[in-house]
């Protein structure tokens, strides 16, 4: 994972600012229109926020040759770098229009941050939008709290992370549980929070956040990491970064996974959730997953495969 293009001083956001209004105002990626389908009670869309280029050399670092490189080969990945996706989940139930992480905002890379802009191109408007659940703190999933001029982009939404993530992002101890390559996620975190904390709840796993819809205990990528479980038909659940990767993450689980800040935890949580996925026969969402990232798990003579929707 690179590092964000720009840090979050005052300074360097109007900067920043300033350098944007140079830019063509209407990027040929600005309309991606949202994927839609029915779940339940639930009318789902999943929207993206632009996409991320990643280092590949950073997709599962310290697993085994020539193991890795197949199966890179094999997604397709051989450059530098690649483009990851990023897909927001938008729920409407007859209660709520929830979104499920916030996207990342005007700050952290060019190609991100289109998620309002998609929202809208599509008819919906970012102010209907009532509660923001996140799934964890980094800065793809909560930097886009804010927009450009640093208003709040969902502005009449309540907002939900679990009280481990904020625990562990506002505590002591946060510079010292992330690579040295990624320490303003710190400050991106604390400031992202910052600004939504008198609408936040701190939540905790099993707990329903909003009807039918149910925190899942997926710590691990970050400490605090939950997954969204939808109710209805044989289940739903938005796994966040807990599965990020088409192949690498189905077919070699217990391998570390870009940005997994405890390895271990994440992988073991990996492996629960894909047996659980392919048990149950329930769909996944996955946020980095090839858009829209909606998809059923299989169990393959290889461990599993992702059978994707579309
Ligand atoms: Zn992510």
């Amino acid at each position: 994972m690179p590092s964000p293009g720009e840090g979050l001083d005052r300074r360097l956001f109007l900067k920043g600012a300033a350098a944007l209004t140079a830019l063509p105002p209407t990027p040929s990626w600005a309309a991606d229109a949202p994927y839609r389908f029915r779940h339940g009670e639930f009318e789902i869309s999943i929207v993206s926020d632009g996409h991320m280029l990643v280092r590949t050399d950073l997709l599962a670092p310290g697993a085994p040759e020539p193991e890795r490189s197949a199966t890179l080969r094999a997604a397709g990945q051989t450059g530098e770098r690649f483009q990851y996706p990023t897909n927001l989940t938008l729920i409407r139930s007859p209660s709520d229009l929830v979104l499920i992480d916030a996207g990342a905002g005007p700050n952290f890379m060019p190609t991100t941050g289109r998620v309002a802009d998609n929202l809208t191109a599509a008819g919906i408007d970012p102010g209907e939008i009532t509660k923001v659940i996140l799934t964890h703190a980094h800065p793809d999933h909560i930097w886009g709290v804010v927009g450009d001029f640093d208003d709040l982009q969902f502005p009449n939404a309540s907002y939900m992370i679990s009280a481990a993530e904020w625990s562990y992002w506002m505590g002591d101890d946060a510079f010292r549980g992330i690579s040295e390559d990624r320490q303003n996620f710190v400050p991106g975190a604390r400031r992202s929070l910052g600004r939504i904390k008198d609408r936040l709840t701190l939540v905790k796993p099993g707990e329903e956040l909003a009807r039918g819809l149910r925190a899942l205990d997926t710590a691990g990528h970050s400490p605090g990491h939950i997954s969204i479980e939808a109710a209805g038909g044989e289940g739903l659940i938005v796994g966040g970064d807990a599965i990020t990767h088409p192949l690498l993450s189905f077919r070699h689980p217990g391998w570390p996974s870009m940005g997994d800040q405890d390895q271990e935890r994440a992988a073991s949580v990996r492996k629960r959730l894909l047996d659980r996925l392919a048990t149950d026969r329930a769909k996944l969402i996955g946020f980095h997953l090839p858009y829209p990232g909606l998809g059923h798990v299989e169990r393959a003579q290889d461990g599993y495969r992702f059978a994707p929707a579309t």
